[in-house]
């Protein structure tokens, strides 16, 4: 039903916000059933975390599905847009281990499964925060369809997926070089370690030959970890060791012989082109120590402390055990030299704990088969990478990909669903927890105690959302889903892995299209981060100026893959633009009051129509077909841009203003009932276009107007008229702006008030003659002139006055009786004097070759910026000058 109410005189997004969100879930619009039919568009939401609050980049990430699911589902999709929380692993459980050490306790002293309970009261407790921030921000989820990665149907596809690959023989256990985080006490993926530059020290270490032969300098930047050492390693091509190649030396402080050995890896030209190799702490060494079969000696343990395996530095921290190490070769004489050095040290992501790669018992992941088809499935195209550049970035990584290391060492996630048997030795993998033995009926069975990465049950996430393993309804319909749109900081983490997944259980491709976007960057360009403290919440957008001005600010500037920059003159950009949005509906809503769109003819046959409304809707017609083609592109910042342009400028400061007469009834009534009908359908048609970008503000204003249908959110999405097309009344429409355009600006010049008329003669060029004398109301409304006096080719010029050009067609505006002539001249002769002075101390400048060579090139650019400023600004006033003597 029609609100008939008048709008409120400002907007004020508090006061709508909430009220259209209730409406719309009372509604069930966002509700999806496969069984309705039709052709789907499905987007599975990457998941937050439950621990999360809502950020910018969430906010971008999820601004970007909201306006695709608007605008497919006003588009008649079938449109499923499904959300969800992820369960997090070591966020989470670092949540509840620092409350738990606000009450003086540590998980050990609850114990696995009075931990486990803590975490899921916590998570019931806090875990929904960022559903409900999703939810303010406008997002039109199916919530009735929210998962949890551990809720029991995704936890129950974990176990189907481990089982099935652990029987193919794609995951194993096994001892692995992995990141260690001391502190976390986890293994840590490769791209969760992050990497920073340190200064450092590198030491040159001799290790003396055997029986005292001819020993052999190796360079470090960590002495702690000699004690793990089985080898020293030089490049075969370097001459200077090719002699050792083969022999032993000894390892100092053990007194362990240890073998030279050749490999390839070894850069000659690091240090003295010979290294320490210790397989078990270091990858690189690990892989080493693989190819020339070196024992792995394990040095330091998961506590970051050394182990019995380091002698007399056991039990020491690593840096104890490197100042002790450093001191008791510099004693033996074994000590060369240190220099400084700067190296990129690898960290926690979490706690900035300097990692340990150590070697350990783990379960992986075997990549290589599950790798190939992913990489085909993007070649041949059935998956899409828009932009296009990260299809590169995507091969590139699984081609050198290693195996994924799957085992965390946490209680919070989904426990490897493997048991050991005390009886047999035998290891079980089973879907359903086993009561005993398969291979001797023992009931002694113990199951493994870590959990898997996080983003193994995220990789699922397309189909064990939708009931996998279970044949449903919803797996048919709308799997693969169509477009999942994601940051590009996590292709690898879970692009990639959600496409293998697919790929193996469902046989089929997850997504059909990957939109990427870059992240929100501060005003400077920078990454938001805490030490920065340059972060904004987007609650507090969203509480001063309302969530579409914060949608809006996301989209102005969007494009495919790229960083975008957040700052407050774009937000209140945004925030103008809904006012204006507003306030030209309100104008509207004053003039649509007798208005019944019923009652109105058909716009589509012409008739009645005048030069500005054929012209409006040819405008408008191309507003549809600009913003539906860009947002086919994935082009929502170029979408949004045409629809602020045609608003704001054609549509409000253009349109309106032109057909203002006649909504008063200036003219016929038949001319303002054809002025409404063509307002009332542009404005809510744009609006609906708008709908997807600033849905609060548009249903409101939709309610208020004369419409079809429940809510905007269903109404359907505006389709391009044939018969609205009208290049010569754009053209033509487009004439006269500039001739309204060229008055405002000779205005302008000689500052005459906006409210008082002035003379103005056209002397018109043939094909312009006729045009201007049936559109003169326009020219004399919009640039207040009275009158204006068309004359042709050949008649008289008029003296002192300004004049302007448009398309040959010469206008002037004469200043007798505007202003006192002799004084206005007298001003200017003094202004250009002026003027002239400054600008030659700065070209005087310009040319000293001192002060272009010394100053920095900023402030020359700076100088060169004013003096053409300074040009233009003489030459307007020789031009009104000329004017005047004329
Ligand atoms: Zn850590
Ligand atoms: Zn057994």
């Amino acid at each position: 039903m029609r609100d008939e109410q008048l709008i409120p005189k400002t907007y004020d997004p508090h006061r709508v916000e909430k009220k259209w969100y209730e409406f719309w879930l009372e509604k069930n619009f966002f509700h999806a059933e496969p069984e309705k039919g039709g052709e789907p568009f499905c987007i599975v939401i990457p998941p937050p975390n439950v621990t999360g609050s809502l950020h910018l980049g969430h906010a971008l990430d999820n601004t970007m599905q909201d306006v695709l699911v608007r605008w497919r589902r006003m588009q008649g999709y079938n449109t499923l847009w499904l959300p969800g929380t992820d369960h997090a692993g070591i966020a989470t459980q670092a949540r509840v281990e620092e409350q738990l050490a606000k009450e003086g306790l540590s998980k050990y002293d609850l114990g696995r499964e009075k931990f486990l309970e803590r975490v899921w009261a916590w998570k019931e407790a806090y875990g929904g925060k960022i559903i409900e921030q999703l939810k303010r921000l406008g997002a039109s989820c199916d919530w009735e369809r929210e998962r949890f990665t551990m809720d029991e149907g995704c936890s129950r596809a974990v176990r189907e997926v481990f089982c099935r690959l652990y029987e193919k023989g794609l995951i194993y256990r096994g001892s692995y070089i992995i990141n260690w985080c001391p502190r976390c006490r986890t293994t840590i993926s490769d791209i969760e370690v992050e990497h920073t530059d340190e200064e450092a020290k590198l030491y040159y270490i001799t290790y003396p030959g055997v029986d005292g032969g001819p020993g052999i300098t190796v360079a470090t930047t960590r002495p702690e970890t000699m004690m793990g050492d089985t080898g020293v390693a030089v490049n075969p091509n370097d001459q200077r060791y090719r002699h050792l190649i083969g022999k032993k030396v000894i390892l100092p402080l053990m007194n362990r012989e240890i073998p030279v050995i050749a490999d390839e890896i070894v850069d000659p030209s690091f240090g003295t082109g010979a290294v320490k190799v210790t397989p078990a702490h270091d990858p690189n060494d690990f892989e080493i120590g693989r190819r020339h079969g070196l024992p792995e000696i394990v040095a330091i343990g998961k506590d970051g402390i050394l182990t019995a395996e380091a002698g007399r530095y056991a039990g020491m921290t690593r840096e104890e055990a490197r100042q002790r190490v450093v001191q008791d070769l510099a004693e033996e004489g074994l000590l060369l030299k240190v220099e400084d050095y700067t190296h990129a040290v690898g960290h926690c992501y979490r706690c900035g704990t300097t990692i340990e790669p150590l070697v350990s018992e783990q379960w992986f992941v075997r990549m290589k088969p599950l790798a190939e088809p992913a990489m085909e499935a993007v070649k041949q195209g059935r998956i899409r990478f828009v932009p296009e550049r990260f299809t590169k970035i995507y091969l590139n990584w699984l081609e050198n990909i290693r195996d994924w290391c799957i085992s965390r060492q946490l209680w919070w996630g989904h426990r490897i669903p493997v048991w050991y048997c005390r009886e047999c030795g035998a290891t079980i993998c089973a879907v359903t927890d086993p009561t005993e033995c398969s291979q001797c009926g023992g009931t002694g069975l113990e199951q493994d105690p870590d959990v898997l990465d996080t983003w193994f049950s995220s990789a699922l996430w397309p189909f064990s959302t939708m009931g996998w393993p279970e044949h449903t309804k919803d797996l048919d319909f709308y799997y693969p889903t169509t477009v999942l749109v994601t940051g590009r900081d996590i292709i690898f983490f879970w692009v990639a892995r959600m496409i293998f997944m697919g790929l193996e259980f469902m046989d089929d491709v997850p997504f059909r299209e990957v939109l990427i976007h870059g992240l929100v960057l501060d005003a400077l360009g920078r990454k938001m981060s805490k030490s920065l403290r340059n972060g904004i919440d987007p609650l507090e957008v969203i509480e001063k100026y309302g969530a579409d001005t914060l949608r809006f600010t996301l989209l102005t500037g969007n494009t495919p893959g790229n960083d975008l920059r957040f700052y407050w003159e774009k937000v209140e950009g945004a925030r103008n633009f809904a006012n204006k949005v507003w306030n030209a509906s309100r104008f509207a809503m004053l003039n649509l009051k007798d208005f019944r769109p019923e009652e109105a003819g058909d716009l589509k046959n012409g008739e009645g129509l005048t030069l500005a409304d054929r012209w409006i809707l040819s405008r408008f017609n191309k507003t549809v077909s600009g913003v539906t083609a860009n947002l086919e592109a994935y082009e929502l910042g170029e979408a949004a841009r045409l629809l602020y342009e045609f608003i704001w400028s054609e549509f409000c400061d253009w349109y309106i203003e032109v057909i203002k007469p006649r909504l008063y009834g200036k003219e016929s009534e038949e001319s303002r009932r054809t002025a409404q009908a063509v307002l009332h359908y542009v404005l809510i048609n744009t609006l609906e276009l708008l709908h997807p970008f600033m849905p609060f503000l548009t249903e409101e204003i939709w309610q208020h107007l004369p419409h079809q249908g429940e809510s905007i959110v269903v109404a359907p999405w505006p389709e391009v008229q044939q018969n609205f097309d009208d290049a010569k009344s754009e053209a033509e429409m487009e004439f006269l702006m500039e001739v309204i355009r060229g008055i405002r600006n000779m205005r302008g010049e000689m500052n005459i008030h906006p409210g008082r008329s002035v003379r103005c003669v056209a002397i018109a060029v043939p094909e312009h003659g006729a045009l201007l004398q049936s559109y003169r109301s326009y020219v004399e409304n919009l640039a207040n002139c009275d009158p204006l006096e068309i004359t042709g080719p050949g008649q008289s010029k008029p003296k002192q006055a300004l004049s302007t050009v448009v398309r040959g067609t010469e206008i002037y505006l004469p200043l007798a009786g505007l202003v006192d002539l002799d004084k206005e001249l007298a001003r200017l002769e003094k202004e250009a004097k002026t003027i002239d002075g400054v600008l030659q101390r700065v070209q005087k400048k310009l040319s000293n070759e001192q002060f272009l060579a010394k100053a920095p090139p900023e402030v020359v650019e700076k100088e060169r910026e004013r003096e053409a400023e300074l040009r233009r600004t003489k030459e307007a006033l020789n031009r009104r000058l000329a004017a005047l003597k004329s």
